[in-house]
């Protein structure tokens, strides 16, 4: 039992340095810098999210344009199933972004083969990206849908060998739980909460800023993309944060924002 809850805090410590320390905060906005074999290691542990590429140009996008005309994932544009989740597959219909929402392992299937070949607009704006060869050798079609499914194998046939079928439902409620908080932050995140910000309708959202390590201080983030810490109020806590300082003292984060 001890085993299968570490096991799924394990899933949720990974979704939330995955997209949160090293997609959003090392890639995108360059507020924190690592250690070279840690950085590969991060974005190896990153893929589910998508890969590097397409998340950093993605995000900027959505930095540019937020909730505007131009903005790929906003619920005041594009409704809020499209913003959750649909933008990945390109669906509107609120059932089948539903259905997605809570495929857990089988949307890391279809992620495996759609996220490297769909959404690829806005590459342009990870030129940085781009020019790693490491980033542009995973990111591409082939080897990023080989390694999705590699996970999957891992996942699934190392939670069903431990703990048989409850395994397998422990695997698919954290995969759906992570994907969620992460997909929260592009729909709750700009829908429900206050706004510091003027300029856009992202808000500071007291659960998400919670469960999502510290992304739901969503206006605070929009108002300062590159802060390392991304805290609304002096009492708030940023999970992610917290991680980053941790590995700073071991020696694996070398520089913060
Ligand atoms: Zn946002
Ligand atoms: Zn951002």
């Amino acid at each position: 039992m001890i085993g299968l809850i570490l096991y799924a805090v394990a899933i949720y410590i990974i979704g939330g340095v995955a997209a949160s320390i090293t997609y959003h905060r090392m890639l995108t906005h360059r507020s924190i810098e690592v250690i070279p074999w840690f950085r590969k290691l991060l974005i190896i542990l990153s893929l589910p999210a998508g890969t590097p590429i397409q998340w950093v140009g993605t995000h900027r996008q959505h930095h540019r344009y937020t909730d505007k005309l131009g903005d790929p994932h906003s619920p005041h544009i594009h409704g809020f199933w499209y913003a959750h989740c649909g933008w990945y597959i390109g669906q509107k219909n609120s059932l089948v972004c539903f259905i997605y929402a809570i495929a857990g392992p089988v949307r890391m299937w279809i992620d495996s083969w759609w996220r490297p070949r769909t959404n690829q607009h806005y590459n342009h704006l990870a030129k940085d990206i781009q020019k790693d060869p490491f980033c542009k050798w995973i990111s591409q079609p082939l080897v990023y849908t080989c390694i999705m499914h590699m996970y999957l194998l891992i996942l699934v046939g190392f939670s069903y060998y431990l703990w048989g079928a409850v395994g397998i439902g422990v695997t698919w409620l954290m995969l759906v739980l992570v994907y969620n908080i992460g997909d929260g932050v592009n729909s709750f995140g700009h829908l429900f909460g206050t706004n510091t910000h003027p300029h856009s309708e992202a808000k500071n959202n007291r659960i998400l800023r919670y469960i999502a390590f510290g992304e739901g201080a969503h206006s605070y983030h929009h108002k300062h993309p590159h802060h390392t810490e991304i805290k609304d109020t002096d009492d708030s806590i940023d999970l992610g944060y917290l991680c980053i300082i941790f590995l700073k003292r071991i020696g694996l984060v070398l520089k913060t924002n």
